[in-house]
């Protein structure tokens, strides 16, 4: 099978792309819990941006698209504010399925909120911004990683922890 082509820096548009497909998870996760409060909403957004700083300041400096344009920006990003780490710690960390709950619970968490307020309260705009969540996590995570990103990540041919996870028995 033909290897697909690796981008040293990213295009524009598919670092766009993929910032957009961020916003519209985190934007539909808001409008469903600004339904609890807004400090709910407020907290909720807290805790992306504690995973998004979590992943420029420790992961990011290891990665090989440090200080380049990554598919989603953050290599860049991460190369303004933290010094360059050591990419073979990247190449050999060990990624399991508990790793990944915190990321799950960005959707998980106005997903069932979500279900639950359709319950006591049917509102159409509810419905489909728990509709949009679901097809943004599934089909669009799946879109973004698999035919834009993670596709034509150099740092995938030399070593990603969550790409092995994803794609064991491959
Ligand atoms: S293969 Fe790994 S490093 Fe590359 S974009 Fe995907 S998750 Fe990020």
């Amino acid at each position: 099978m033909k290897k697909a082509e690796t981008y040293e820096n990213y295009p524009l548009w598919t670092v766009i792309l993929s910032g957009l497909f961020s916003l519209s998870v985190y934007g539909a996760g808001f409008y469903i819990l600004f339904r609890l409060g807004w400090i709910v909403a407020i907290l909720y957004l807290a805790y992306g941006s504690f995973l998004e700083y979590r992943l420029v300041r420790r992961h990011c400096p290891e990665c090989y698209y440090w200080g380049r344009t990554c598919g989603f920006g953050k290599g860049r990003l991460s190369a303004l504010f933290f010094k360059q780490g050591d990419v073979s710690r990247f190449c050999s960390g060990v990624m399991t399925w508990r790793d990944m709950i915190p990321d799950l619970l960005v959707s998980a968490v106005p997903f069932v909120a979500g279900v639950v307020l359709l319950f006591v309260h049917f509102e159409v705009t509810l419905l489909i911004a728990l509709l949009l969540l679901v097809v943004l996590t599934t089909a669009g995570n799946g879109l973004i990683r698999g035919s834009l990103t993670c596709r034509y990540c150099m740092q995938r041919e030399l070593g990603c922890p969550a790409d092995r996870l994803f794609n064991k028995g491959r």
